[in-house]
């Protein structure tokens, strides 16, 4: 059984590291494609239901040599993570909360009958890993190193079962960033005619199979003018007995919206819960936790609750609807000037000579200022 804890452990001294012998020269900053290029090297475990995480290695970055057979070429055997490295300004190399990636990781794994694994012993190797590979990592703020674990079921067999092997590895590319000139105010389709994730479904755990059938209504949504869908859930409101499309997420990121009660004037910061169909994103815990230390002591609530689009056109129409903006890894934040919906275009508070609200723009600051060290000895800053 791959959830046995003994098939957990990974032995970090057993370590090997092999240096490329070709080392590339860095892409200049102002160059950088978001995940184009990647770095010399590559980091690898491997896993067998017999012996459990192999002797973890360093090498040059490789082609995988796959027998067609593969299981995770048949039966999308494979999760992954997206987090960043970080260079500080004194040139130490810092991660954002990497456990939450490692236990996401371990969740969406589990979710699949990969194995799971030593989510510490895994941030060991990934600190030294960062340390081999930090002349590719730009020091200047707002650029970074994208760091993609990711683990595939690498057993030769059509036969549906539980992966009897496995990879871990992770690659890594520099990105520069998600706004090089500064924000852009995005505009959100709200599709109703394809569903990402269901009750009981596997939304909340980050598989590439959760990603592909997104990108068809997501080229839809471009060719209709919009940048990213919003993800709905149509369901019975159980305090009204009415049909509602609940918001759930954006694209790749989670969603926020502020809005201004009708009856007490009193602001919220909102975002759909963890009931499953979302992803559970590191920087949406990050917002939320920050707001509830910082915003609600200025007279805001705070709340994860399920939310209708029916709030939010009411909201917009009745100008209680502040900002609107998407959060994840990539870009932090993501402000959103509208949503289509229902052939009509929703306002989202942003006044048409701005791309960012406040509360926006606040957390993106206090976000990065933890994540280049700026603000001192912080917890979720772990340095490398
Ligand atoms: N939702 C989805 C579907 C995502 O792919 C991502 C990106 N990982 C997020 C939300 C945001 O998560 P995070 O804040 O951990 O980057």
């Amino acid at each position: 059984d791959a959830s046995d804890p003994k098939l957990s452990a990974i032995d970090t001294s057993t370590l090997t590291i092999t240096k490329t012998t070709t080392p590339k020269t860095p892409t200049p900053h102002n160059e950088l494609i978001f995940g184009r290029t990647f770095t010399d090297h590559m980091l690898s475990l491997e896993w067998t239901a017999e012996s459990g995480w192999l002797a973890p290695n360093i090498t040059p970055y490789q082609n995988l040599s796959l027998d067609p057979a593969t299981c995770v070429l048949h039966y999308a055997f494979e999760a992954f993570e997206g987090m960043k490295a970080y260079k500080d300004k004194n040139g130490h190399v810092r991660l954002f909360r990497p456990d939450k990636n490692m236990a996401r990781l371990n969740r969406s794994v589990a979710r699949i009958a990969l194995p799971t694994f030593d989510g510490p012993k895994m941030i060991d190797l990934i600190k030294e890993f960062c340390r081999l590979e930090s002349r590719f990592i730009p020091q200047t703020k707002g650029y970074s190193l994208y760091l993609r674990p990711n683990m595939i079921g690498t057993q030769r067999t059509l036969g549906v079962g539980p992966p009897g092997s496995a990879l871990l590895y992770l690659i890594a590319s520099p990105v520069g960033p998600y706004y090089p000139t500064g924000f852009k105010a995005i505009s959100l389709e709200a599709t109703t005619y394809a569903v990402r994730a269901w009750p009981g479904g596997v939304g909340a755990s980050k598989l590439g199979a959760n990603y592909a059938p997104c990108i068809v209504p997501q080229m839809q949504a471009a060719r209709r003018g919009f940048q990213q869908n919003l993800w709905l859930f149509e369901d019975v409101d159980p305090e009204t007995g009415r049909k509602e499309d609940f918001v759930t997420e954006v694209g790749t990121m989670n969603l926020f919206a502020c809005i201004r009660d009708e009856k007490t004037g009193q602001p919220e910061l909102v975002t759909a819960p963890l009931d499953g169909t979302i992803l559970e994103g590191v920087v949406r815990d990050s917002i939320l936790t920050l707001a509830r230390e910082r915003l609600v002591p200025q007279g805001w609530a705070v709340n994860e609750r399920r939310f209708t689009m029916r709030e939010v056109v009411e909201a917009s129409s009745e100008g209680r609807l502040m900002e609107v903006f998407g959060s994840g890894t990539a870009a932090v934040v993501s402000p959103v000037r509208s949503i289509g919906y229902q052939g009509q275009m929703i306002s989202c508070g942003l006044p048409e000579d701005k791309e960012v609200g406040p509360v926006t723009l606040q957390m993106k600051d206090w976000i990065e200022g933890i994540q280049y060290g700026e603000e001192e000895g912080h917890a979720w800053s772990w340095k490398v």
